[in-house]
């Protein structure tokens, strides 16, 4: 028996949230007495790994394993299973993970738990705790059977360093062809993005025009952040669709979220809600976004948000 972590990268990087499934397998596999493991896909640069408490660190370094799809990596990792002997696979919960989740507890017949919050109350029963209703509601969910495949919702965690000697062993799959095939992939440069943003700088309506936005670009760069914004901003073409969020668009598990001139609607609050500190700016005290907030600023856009870089701008 043993804990098994798929440990996504990108660009030869591993994401913050792949910090945050190890963390998770980690302390699953101490509160289990067994070992844990990472599978790695095409990505060289292992050593941060060892800060994350991980016993083996298995990679697969195959061209054919460059790009992500479901049905190949599904396969591979359940080739690893079998010969780890794992009973537990953690992922993140980024929307390739969740693709990877559910295609493999078909292929293993494993129970799949995603948005898992914290570690199981119970081992026998196995019992975990899942956000659901767009993070409105928490979930109890006991799984069944000898395998088990656990999503860990982004920001629930954390990342806790624990120093480990770890090995590092290589492994050979038997390949299978992929149905599909990516035949362009266009990637948005230069700027942070929304999914792997530690502070998203969101604009809404009453912004009035595209033309105010310089004001949220050099608050997003002040603090280094991904800059987002409502639907009716995207559709009126203020912005482009990739920086919608919410239920209809992306969503933001960011550690601050910073929302000016928007109203705090309820499917806008759905992509927002497992950021950790929100931080409202609106001219109506009555603004419904003013509940969900930990910190709000009751004013004119156009007046805070110029100070408020001034003073970032003078602490630097
Ligand atoms: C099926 C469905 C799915 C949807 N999905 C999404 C989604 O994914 N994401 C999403 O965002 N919306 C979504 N919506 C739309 C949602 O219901 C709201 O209409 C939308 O979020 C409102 O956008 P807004 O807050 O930018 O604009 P408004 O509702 O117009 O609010 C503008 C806010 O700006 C404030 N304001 C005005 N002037 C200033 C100023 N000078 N300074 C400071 N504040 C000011 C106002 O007080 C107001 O609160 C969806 C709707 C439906 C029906």
């Amino acid at each position: 028996m043993g804990v098994l972590v798929y440990i996504e990268s990108e660009d030869n990087k591993f994401k913050k949230t792949s910090y945050e499934a190890l963390s998770y397998g980690k302390a699953l596999a101490d509160k289990m007495n067994v070992k844990v493991s990472g599978v790695v896909f095409n990505c060289s640069e292992t050593d941060s790994l060892k800060n994350y408490g991980v016993d083996k660190i298995i990679t697969i370094n195959d061209s054919d394993y460059k790009e992500f799809s479901s049905k190949k990596y599904s396969h591979a990792l359940s080739q690893v299973i079998k010969s780890e002997n794992s009973s537990d696979v953690i992922l993140s919960s980024s929307a390739n993970s969740k693709f990877l989740g559910a295609h493999l507890s078909g292929i293993i017949d494993a129970s799949y738990a995603s948005n898992v919050v914290e570690l199981p109350e119970s081992l026998n029963p196995f019992v975990v705790k899942r956000t659901c209703f767009t993070n409105k509601a928490f979930s109890s969910t006991e799984m069944f059977g000898e395998l088990r495949i656990i999503s860990v919702s982004s920001n629930s965690f954390g990342m806790i360093e624990n120093l480990s000697d770890s090995t590092v062993e290589s492994y050979n799959v038997d390949k299978i062809e992929s149905n599909q095939k990516i035949i362009k992939l266009e990637k948005e440069t230069g700027s942070v993005t929304i999914a792997d943003a530690d502070i998203v700088v969101s604009a809404g309506r009453g912004l009035k025009g595209p033309e105010n936005w310089g004001m949220i670009e050099t608050l997003a760069e002040t603090l280094g952040a991904a800059t987002a914004c409502s639907k009716p901003v995207s559709d009126m073409g203020w912005r482009p669709h990739s920086e919608h969020v919410g239920q209809t668009g992306k969503p933001v598990s960011s550690n601050l979220y910073i929302a000016i001139g928007i109203s705090g609607a309820i499917q806008h609050l759905a992509g927002i809600n497992s950021s950790k500190v929100k931080v409202v700016i609106n001219n109506d005290p009555e603004a419904p976004f003013f509940k969900a907030a930990d910190y709000g600023v009751v004013g004119d856009a156009f007046q805070v948000v110029p100070a408020l870089i001034e003073k970032l701008k003078a602490r630097q």
